[in-house]
């Protein structure tokens, strides 16, 4: 397995369970990719995802292996689920899980918006479960499957894109960016993105929106535990170069230090364009020439932020959205530009959990989406600038008069980083981009489609990024092994 991700973690569970001898190898330090944990001077933060949603994708995993998932993580759950503020004109939506306290949420800003929010949950149910759940945990191994889900696709209106699809719903401009947003967890703008995305929002009434006490490491952590007591092994600091090949058949893998290891199969958790591009040497894939080259969605520039005192007007999960909303997810996703306006997301895990920052303090962890690296920006020189600009929007902007003067510690992450932690093509954050055009049978699918005994699972291969999201391509691709070795999983 190239890669302790979620997605090389699920599916090394999946196998171990199924019996199998399985070794997982990441060049990081530490096992969990994008989300690994940072500590200094008694301040954690979680360095990439933070929200758990659909848990019960881990605790179907967990049980596989005869384990109570939440015997092993402390969940809990979160509500609100988040803040949305609007800086500029004082407009703030609270996320509720609850329907009816969602609506008293929306009246206030448009009656007839609240009206039809339950319209709109149930159009998200279906596609939901008539399109997510169905296409997300199957292999598109042929055109055919795909073409067979479009007419679903469109009796549910979840091929146009996700923001048409909300303005059937919601006329008023904060409730429509509120329900429309959510596919920029996954690095989607929602003007570009299909409306299967639509089942974000859905998704988080009907299931949560919950967070793991210690951080969102404490579950990768679990999931090594529930791996070496099965027998597997998690090494860390083994770079692979090389996924080695006879005859067109995966035979193993060979590491930057030249230690070869052999392996009956070999899945990888990388970038799908490094993989290719570097692991694979190039070797062709199959992908249908017109959707050829996974487009790499966007970046993000981070702050992990220790201050001597607590934020109290932030929920444990605030986003702060900007006045020129729409331009700022052109910029960042389409142009690839850096951004005129500032769009933010801000992480303060202390609100839940005291353990996370010092008595009388905060841990904030700061996401600003930038475009990737094919925008030419040489972060090394940026950075500073960067960071000023970001800390001067949320002091005078956005309402945290005093920010600056209250770090202690400060820690940043960059799309420089992204490539060189992660080997992440063009330092995306999030890899390939959700577009209609890159799903599905049109993604890097989870079995290769040129060299046998080579599977694929993470961010950019199907279905995509977003941690259930990559635990289901987890899913997937543990199926294809055993149905191709002839084991359960
Ligand atoms: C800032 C941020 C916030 C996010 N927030 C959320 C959230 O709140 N909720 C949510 O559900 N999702 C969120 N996501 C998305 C989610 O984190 C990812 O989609 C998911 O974690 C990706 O898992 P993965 O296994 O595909 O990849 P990764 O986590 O990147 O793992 C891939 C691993 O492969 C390793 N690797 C690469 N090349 C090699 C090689 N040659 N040899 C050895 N190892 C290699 C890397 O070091 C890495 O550890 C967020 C993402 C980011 C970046």
């Amino acid at each position: 397995m190239v890669g302790a991700g979620f997605g090389g973690l699920g599916v090394a569970m999946r196998l171990a369970a199924a019996g199998l001898d399985v070794t997982v190898v990441d060049r990081g330090p530490t096992p969990g990719g994008r989300a690994c944990r940072l500590q200094d001077q008694g301040f954690t933060w979680d360095m990439g995802p933070s929200l758990v949603t659909m848990p019960w994708v881990f605790e179907e995993l967990f049980a596989l292996l005869g384990r109570d998932f939440h015997d092993e993580v402390d969940l809990v759950e979160l509500d609100p689920l988040y803040r949305i503020d609007w800086p500029h004109d004082g407009t703030r939506i609270d996320f509720r899980r609850g329907v009816r306290e969602m609506q008293d949420e929306i009246r206030p800003l448009s009656g007839s918006d609240a009206a039809r929010y339950p319209d709109f949950l149930e159009a998200s149910r279906l596609i939901h479960e008539e399109a997510v759940l169905a296409a997300g945990r199957r292999a598109f191994e042929g055109p055919a499957p795909f073409a067979r889900l479009l007419p679903t696709m469109l009796r549910l209106d979840a091929a146009r894109n996700l923001s048409g699809f909300c303005r059937k719903f919601f006329s008023e401009e904060h409730v429509f960016q509120a329900m429309s947003f959510h596919s920029l967890y996954i690095g989607g703008d929602p003007f570009r993105v299909p409306a299967v995305y639509a089942a974000l929002a859905y998704l988080q009434v009907a299931d949560g929106v919950w967070y793991a006490m210690g951080g969102m490491y404490s579950i990768v952590q679990a999931m090594v535990r529930a791996i070496e007591d099965a027998g597997g092994r998690v090494r860390c600091n083994a770079d692979v170069d090389e996924i080695l090949a006879r005859n067109g058949r995966a035979v193993g893998v060979r590491l930057a230090d030249g230690e070869v290891i052999p392996a009956d199969i070999v899945i990888s958790d990388a970038d799908p364009v490094r993989t290719r591009a570097r692991l694979l040497r190039g070797a062709p894939d199959s992908i249908p020439w017109r959707f050829r080259g996974p487009r790499n969605g966007m970046s993000c520039f981070l702050l992990y932020l220790g201050t001597d005192r607590q934020w109290p007007e932030l929920l444990h999960h605030t986003l702060v959205v900007g006045d020129g909303y729409r331009r700022f997810l052109d910029d960042v996703t389409h142009r690839r530009v850096l951004p005129q306006d500032l769009s933010l997301y801000l992480h303060v895990p202390a609100r839940t959990d005291a353990s996370m920052a010092p008595p009388g303090c905060d841990s904030l962890a700061v996401l600003l989406p930038v475009p990737n690296l094919a925008s030419g920006d040489d972060w090394d020189s940026i950075g500073d600038a960067w960071r000023d600009k970001v800390l001067r929007y949320l002091e005078e902007d956005a309402g945290l008069g005093g920010l600056r003067s209250s770090i202690t510690v400060e820690h940043r992450m960059t799309p420089l980083d992204f490539q060189s932690r992660y080997d992440a093509d063009e330092g995306t954050a999030f890899s390939t981009e959700p577009l209609l055009t890159r799903s599905a049978y049109f993604r890097q699918p989870n079995r290769d489609r040129t060299v046998r005994g080579l599977y694929h699972v993470g961010a950019g291969a199907h279905p995509g990024a977003g941690v259930p999201g990559v635990l289901l391509g987890a899913e997937v691709a543990a199926g294809l092994v055993a149905r191709d070795i002839g084991v359960l999983a």
